[in-house]
């Protein structure tokens, strides 16, 4: 399995949702029917790897937005 940090996933996942959202903003405004697709794609693909790469690397539970050092499902550390 890919090995990767926490840390470079939310950030990943946090860029993915602002440009996502500012695109999907964009096509509201110039009621551009293909910004609005691009923005609802972006966003869907920073969920996507939300879901399937933001979990602690001990019990694999789902981290949310969980930003401390330790996993609030296991208490293992995950930074
Ligand atoms: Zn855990």
């Amino acid at each position: 399995m890919w090995k990767h940090s926490l840390h470079a996933v939310r950030a990943i996942v946090m860029r993915l949702y602002l440009s996502g959202g500012g695109v999907l903003l964009l096509g509201v405004c110039f009621t551009s029917m293909l910004l609005w697709a691009v923005g609802v794609v972006i966003l869907l693909v920073g969920l996507v790897i939300h879901l399937r790469y933001y979990r602690c690397p001990a019990c694999g539970k789902f981290l949310d937005r969980v930003t401390g050092v330790f996993c609030s499902h296991c208490g293992a550390k995950i930074r």
